[in-house]
């Protein structure tokens, strides 16, 4: 699933490369990812029409097409958002291809079909689902230590993960820099937040700050194509069985809540009694029932 320094990187791209050019035709190759709340068919409704702007919401990426039409997309778990300059290159799986007037194509690809496109009139996002329920931005000026208090105070039995984790509280931390979060706050993934101590609530605000901050400069350094996620900075996502990079420990794989979760046991010990002691090595012959992908849907 992209997250937020990927959709930031995304849409600089795109402003860069795709603003101000004209769709000279829309293909539809899935029609289950289209949810079409305008009527007229996609490629009749975006013909020659221009995309004059594209804005990121959350984890929706918004191309403005004309004065009163949208475009607006949730990648979702796997979906990836392709420019393919030449007609040979072409990710697959597409879903979606918008043609522009220079020879280009958009390209919404997605192999398990589980992306969103919303074709909308402007000003009525109330058809997307999530999309007017979205809390807070990290990088707002309005996010503040207080303000992260007060939104948590409202759900004290919730696990830190799960609440920096919901996009009604925080509108932009998925799976991968959550865990980082965490990481870099040294706070277990499953401690109450009603538990949390007035110094983990500064580290917690510091490290959402941080990571997410470093996640985008990350990002644009590596200067990839934007299909491509960028997961090499990270230093516990993904890295079941690897050292910490800040202990030494076995960085360990748990289910919450049905997703992954990646953490070190010893930099982040869990406040409440837990009924497997993350400190010692697992069995040889357990059996590893936990999905190995690692991101979940929007
Ligand atoms: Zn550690």
């Amino acid at each position: 699933m992209p997250e937020l320094p990927d959709l930031l990187y995304i849409c600089d791209y795109l402003r860069r490369h795709v603003l101000g050019r004209t769709i000279t035709a829309a293909e539809l190759r899935q029609p289950v990812v289209l949810r079409n709340a305008v009527g007229d068919p996609l490629g009749h409704a975006l013909k020659s029409l221009t995309i004059t702007g594209i804005h990121i919401h959350g984890p929706f990426l918004r191309l403005t097409v004309s004065a009163t039409l949208e475009l607006v997309i949730n990648l979702m778990l796997a979906g990836q958002i392709q420019h393919q300059r030449k007609p040979d290159r072409a990710l697959g799986h597409i879903c979606v291809s918008l043609h522009l007037d220079d020879g280009t194509r958009l390209n919404i690809c997605d192999q398990q079909k589980m992306a969103k496109v919303y074709l909308v009139h402007t000003g009525n996002d109330a058809v997307i689902p999530g999309f007017r329920t979205l809390g807070i931005n990290v990088f707002s000026p309005d996010f503040t230590p207080e303000e992260l208090r007060r939104r948590a105070a409202e759900h004290p039995r919730m696990q830190v993960r799960a609440l920096i984790n919901d996009r009604t509280i925080l509108d932009s931390i998925g799976n991968a820099y959550a865990d980082e979060i965490l990481f870099a706050a040294q706070i277990h993934p499953k401690t109450l937040a009603g538990t949390l101590h007035p110094d983990e609530w500064v580290r917690l605000y510091g490290a959402i700050r941080d990571v997410m901050s470093d996640g985008v400069r990350a990002v644009a350094d590596a200067r990839q194509p934007i299909h491509i996620k960028v997961r090499d900075h990270m230093r516990v996502r993904n890295r079941k069985g690897s050292p910490c990079p800040r202990c030494g420990s076995t960085i360990r794989r748990e289910g919450v809540r049905g997703y992954d979760v990646f953490f070190c046991p010893t930099c982040q010990p869990a406040r409440r009694r837990v009924f497997i002691d993350w400190k010692q090595p697992p069995p040889a012959n357990s059996p590893d029932t936990l999905r190995s992908d690692t991101d979940q849907p929007a």
